[in-house]
């Protein structure tokens, strides 16, 4: 329970990853507020797996695409759960296509989604944290590695987040605040299903022979949200079954 009295906030925790994370925190002691786009129904059923583990769980919907849901996600997490100390970056799309068919909509949704909403998230957060804070945003090991053709926006708009990680820890550093990232593999989810059509190449390319549970990303965020991180800034944690070996 080494995140007890933490306040968190989880964008994306609806579902996957994200959800898996909200929950992962709260199992530390974190009260977790989380965002969702539209799933409303299982939002509440992540908020209420929260409140079971005896923590306040906070679903609000709010599109990372949109900064000024942004802001009031924010503040709805601080003015609810009376202050901020994690936040964790993990909401983002994946529009899969060859670049010279990639539409004009799809590529700017995945610039707002995956790229500039961690950067407003941060700017929205960083009055509120204070020393022992932590930043975590979830990139992607095809930011390091991009062995198949049709991802190519998707890993680029994740390769963003590398620098961004590495300048704001030197931003943050001074205030005792880290910023970290952590870089899935394939993990089985709806955005990327273990049993989809192209998982058992996917599957081939890693050491273990196997997708990620979420779980198991949620594990590492954990690790980093929690005091047995306290030297860990700027660092970028693979978390890929051996995929980037
Ligand atoms: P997922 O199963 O598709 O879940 C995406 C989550 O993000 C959902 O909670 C969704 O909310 C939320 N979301 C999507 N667009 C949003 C928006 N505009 N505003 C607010 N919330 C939004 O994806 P996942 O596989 O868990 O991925 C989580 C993160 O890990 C992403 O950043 C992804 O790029 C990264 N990642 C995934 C893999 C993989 O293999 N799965 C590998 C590397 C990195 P709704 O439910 O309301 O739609």
């Amino acid at each position: 329970m080494d995140l007890l009295g933490k306040r968190a906030l989880v964008t994306g925790g609806s579902r996957g990853i994200g959800a898996a994370i909200a929950i992962a925190l709260a199992e530390k002691g974190a009260d977790v507020a989380f965002t969702y786009q539209r799933s409303a129904d299982r939002a509440a059923t992540v908020a209420r797996s929260i409140e079971e583990k005896g923590r306040r769980g906070l679903a609000i919907q709010a599109d990372s695409a949109d900064p000024e849901a942004i802001g009031r996600a924010v503040t709805e997490t601080v003015d609810v759960l009376g202050g901020l100390d994690i936040l964790v970056n993990s909401a983002g799309i994946a529009t899969a296509g060859m670049t010279v068919d990639l539409s004009l909509s799809d590529l700017q949704a995945m610039l707002d989604v995956n790229v500039r909403a961690p950067v407003l998230f941060a700017q929205a957060a960083i009055p509120h944290l204070s020393a022992g804070g932590r930043i975590i945003s979830i990139g992607s090991a095809l930011a390091e590695r991009v062995p198949f053709p049709g991802v190519t926006a998707y890993a680029m708009s994740k390769s963003a987040l590398l620098s961004f990680t590495r300048g704001l820890s030197r931003e943050l550093g001074p205030q005792g605040i880290t910023v970290n990232l952590v870089q899935p593999g394939s993990t089985d989810t709806e955005m990327n299903p273990a049993n989809g059509e192209n998982a058992d190449h996917q599957r081939s390319l890693t050491s273990l022979g196997r997708f990620a549970e979420p779980r198991e990303i949620a594990s590492a965020v954990a690790f980093l949200a929690g005091p047995a991180a306290s030297l860990i800034t700027g660092a970028v944690l693979t978390v890929d079954a051996g995929f980037t070996a």
